[in-house]
């Protein structure tokens, strides 16, 4: 039986980066396997079904959460996510590590069902940043922008639910951190006992 895999879980303020940061690490670590979510939201300009998310109507999405189809699903600023379970779960039991890239709500909720993950919490290097992020990227209308940045104070206080806190002030950077701990996650002793007793076992016998 492979190794279970690792999930690892990543969330932080809206326009704080994580979405450029996880793809970023998805590019150069083609190993990794990312979980595409579930919305109601409507797509943005540029974003396709079936890579960004899986864009389903309410009533679909409903239908998800009866069926227990999601991991965890939460709302947010007003729309419905959620995270198919069974490709999460059969990634993982066939060794392959996953990146969910989800909301505070949604990552504690799969912290109580997978203790073991890793959580990595990305924080602006300032909210005036933040704030000029948000603008820069001009996906969103006025309204969402202020729901936005109302959260995000409010959110950073989530960080403390998290293993890992990475300061986006460079991409790049960022993403070696990320991948720093991805290594370190996978070298731990309690994730390694298995190797230990294989070991003892062929030297000892
Ligand atoms: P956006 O609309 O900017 O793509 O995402 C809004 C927020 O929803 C972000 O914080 C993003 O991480 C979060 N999100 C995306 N997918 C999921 C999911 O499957 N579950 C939860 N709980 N949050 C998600």
């Amino acid at each position: 039986m492979p190794q279970q895999g690792l999930l690892i879980v990543v969330s932080g303020p809206s326009g704080t980066g994580k979405g450029t940061i996880c793809r970023e690490l998805l590019r150069s670590n083609p190993q990794l396997k990312y979980s595409i979510s579930a919305t109601t939201r409507q797509p943005r300009v540029g974003e396709v079904d079936g890579v960004n998310y899986l864009f389903v109507a309410k009533d679909k999405f409903q239908t998800m959460i009866h069926n227990d189809d999601l991991l965890e699903w939460a709302e947010v600023y007003g729309n419905f996510y959620g995270t198919p379970r069974q490709y999460v779960l059969e990634q993982l039991n066939n060794g392959y590590d996953v990146v969910l890239e989800i909301d505070t709500q949604g990552a504690l909720k799969v912290k109580d069902k997978i203790p073991e993950g890793v959580y990595i919490y990305i924080i602006p290097p300032s909210l005036d940043e933040l704030a000029d992020r948000i603008h820069k990227r001009g996906t969103d209308s006025l309204e969402t922008i202020k729901k936005r940045l109302n959260c995000a104070g409010g959110e950073l206080t989530q960080a403390q639910n998290y293993h890992y806190i990475v300061v986006n002030d460079q991409v790049e950077t960022a993403v070696q951190k990320i991948e720093t701990i991805i290594t370190a996650e996978k070298h731990r002793a309690d994730r390694n006992s298995d190797l230990i007793s294989r070991l003892c076992q062929t030297n000892c016998t």
